[in-house]
Formats: C-alpha cells, structure tokens, sequence
C-alpha cells in the first residue's frame, strides 16, 4: 500500500492539522517511460501554503482530495526507463506520499558520492536556488556593501547570509527568538542579528548599518519590511523572495507604507522566482556544490520522522519553530 497526505479543507488562517488527510491506496505500477519512486527526505516549503488556497498564484492550487504538492527525494524501486536503474537516487516534484510514480523526464538522477541525498532539497536543491539567484543577480552586491536578510535563520536566509558574506559583504540577519539569533552569528557567520521579536529594530538596524542597508533580501515582508525601508542606502536593492509574515493572515497586512524611502533612495524593489532561472541551474549548483564540499557553506535541517507527521511539521515552519531546512524523513 501506498500512504499519501491530500489536501482535506482549505485553511482559513493559519493551516490546522484537519485541513490533511492521511489516505492509503494501491501501490501505483510504473508504465512505459515511467519510474516508480520509494520516497526518503520530503522538503516542507511555504509556498505549499499557497497552494492550499484559491488566490491567484503563479501556479495552479492544490486540489481537494489531491495529494499536496512538495518536492522528494527518493529512491527508484522500479524503472521502465532505461536512464534509471533501482537503487539510483532521484530528486522530482512527487508529492507528500511514501511512493509515486513519475514520467522518467520529471526525474534528476543525484550524485550521493558527492552530497546526502537530503542536501538536494536544501542547498543543492530550490532553497540554495533561490538563494543564490535572489542574491547574486537580483540584489547584486558589490564588496563592502550591507546586505540585510529577514527570515535569515531559515533555510534560504542562513545561506543567503553565507553567499553575502562570501561576496564580501557586511551581513545583518533578522530572525525570530534568542536561539536563532545566536545561530546567525556563530553559525553562519553573520556580522550581527537581530531579534525582531525582541528588539527595537530600527534601532538595531541603525546601529549595525551605519551606512544604510544596499541590500534587502527579504523573506518575510510586512512591518518588518517597512522598517528596514527606512534605513535604505542611496542606490539599494530590494530583493522580495517571499512575504511569509502574510500567507495566513486573512486581511490583508496594511504595511509597508513608506514606499517614498524608495524614491528618497533611489531604490529598486524586485519580486523574483527561481523557477525563472532554470536555464542557469547548473552554474548554480556547481557554486552551492564547492561551498558545500570545502565546507564554506554550512547548512542546518530541521529533520520530523513519518509522512503522518508532515502536517505538524509544516503548520509548526510557518508558525517559526523550525530550526532550519524544515524536512520530513520517510
Ligand atoms: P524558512 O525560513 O526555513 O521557514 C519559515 C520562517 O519564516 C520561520 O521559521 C519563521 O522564522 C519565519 N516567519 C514566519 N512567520 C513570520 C512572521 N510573521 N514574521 C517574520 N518571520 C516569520 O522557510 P524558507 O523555505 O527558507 O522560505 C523563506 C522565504 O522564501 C519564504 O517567504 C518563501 O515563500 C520564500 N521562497 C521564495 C522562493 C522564490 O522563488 N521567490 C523560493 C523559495 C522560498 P522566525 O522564527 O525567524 O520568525
């Protein structure tokens, strides 16, 4: 048998473990052309948030009684393409489900001499994508420049911080509680964090950039946002990854409201998806993947063990409890 997680209600708010549905089926038999799939490590993402609703997207929503959309890992069981052979490790947009089969096209064959398989959700996977994209051409930062993350502890922000510090930047996070603010500095290096759950960020940021921010990576949007627009430098960059401070709100978040720091100074303000850069992933992973191997570029899971405890797992990542690259162990 097969076990899959679906979608069982649309949340309003914040998901509730009722909005799941834990379901058993048939074991799915691979046709032509087709790979059978034993899934191992399932990335939990925030954008599954946005599949779970009915709001125009950039893609399409998450059917009731369909199976939640999410990117795995996993091992072939059986192959009716020839690429493929049991026991390789693939990496294909599978579902939250313990088995799936799959078009051998939708499939990546990793290289696990080189990486844990897990690390191809994370930095070698759309986390690092995203992050290096979002960072290197979007925010382009120059050396001596002052790159601001939100979100910095989470799984894009800890190595957009490190990819910035690489590049010669002065990097300021911004997470959320005492223990990941200590991670920023004596994990990935930052020059400084800040808790804005604690701290008077204005301040905060005043203090640590004193020559205003060039770079805003921001994940989070919102109050958070319209703070850190104040401290802008003449000529920065805005880079608007996510805006997860809004995914369950539901009205929406009346900030920010100082859009004029952008024309005081002279800002550009850009939404990305990494989904974009397809054509250049490889210059990116092959970046991710030397960082990653001489051990410049450090990485932190937050590992839940079980498909059933998918759900809480995910509810607890956008409430902020993970520590870390939140993904499930199948
Ligand atoms: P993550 O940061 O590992 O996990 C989510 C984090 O968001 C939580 O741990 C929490 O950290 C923070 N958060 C939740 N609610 C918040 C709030 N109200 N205010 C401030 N922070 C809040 O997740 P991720 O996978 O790395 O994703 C980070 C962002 O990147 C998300 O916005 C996501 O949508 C976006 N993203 C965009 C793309 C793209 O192509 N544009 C691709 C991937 C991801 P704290 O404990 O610090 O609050």
């Amino acid at each position: 048998m097969n076990r899959r997680i679906t979608l069982a209600a649309r949340p309003v708010g914040f998901p509730q473990e009722s909005d799941f549905a834990l379901v058993e089926s048939e074991l799915p038999q691979p046709g032509p052309g087709e790979v059978l799939v034993r899934a191992r490590w399932l990335s939990l993402d925030p954008y599954m948030r946005g599949r779970m609703s009915e709001a125009r997207s950039y893609a399409r929503a998450t059917q009731l009684g369909e199976v939640m959309t999410g990117q795995v890992v996993g091992e072939v069981a059986e192959s009716q393409d020839g690429r493929f052979a049991p026991g390789d490790h693939v990496v294909g947009q599978l579902g939250w489900q313990e088995h799936a089969v799959a078009r051998g096209g939708a499939l990546r064959k990793l290289d696990v001499d080189l990486a844990p398989p897990q690390a191809y959700l994370h930095a070698l996977g759309t986390t690092g994508l995203t992050a290096y994209f979002g960072l290197v051409d979007v925010s382009r930062p120059k050396p001596g420049d002052t790159v601001v993350v939100s979100g910095a502890a989470g799984a894009v922000g800890q190595i957009v911080g490190q990819l910035a510090r690489i590049a010669g930047c002065r990097t300021v996070g911004i997470a959320g509680g005492p223990e990941k603010v200590a991670d920023l500095t004596r994990v990935y290096g930052y020059d400084v964090g800040i808790d804005y759950k604690a701290d008077d960020v204005n301040a905060a940021l005043k203090e640590a950039c004193p020559r205003g921010v060039d770079v805003y990576f921001d994940n989070v949007g919102g109050a958070l946002s319209e703070t850190v627009f104040r401290r802008l430098a003449v000529g920065a960059r805005v880079a608007i990854c996510g805006q997860i401070s809004q995914y369950n709100l539901t009205e929406p978040e009346l900030a920010p409201r100082n859009l004029g720091f952008l024309i005081v100074f002279r800002a550009t303000l850009q939404g990305f998806l990494v989904s974009d850069y397809v054509h250049r992933f490889d210059e990116a992973l092959t970046r991710l993947g030397g960082l990653l191997a001489d051990g410049r570029l450090v990485t932190t899971e937050d590992v839940t063990e079980g498909l059933e405890h998918a759900p809480r797992a995910f509810i607890g990542m956008l409430r902020g409890e993970n520590r870390g690259k939140t993904l499930v162990k199948l």
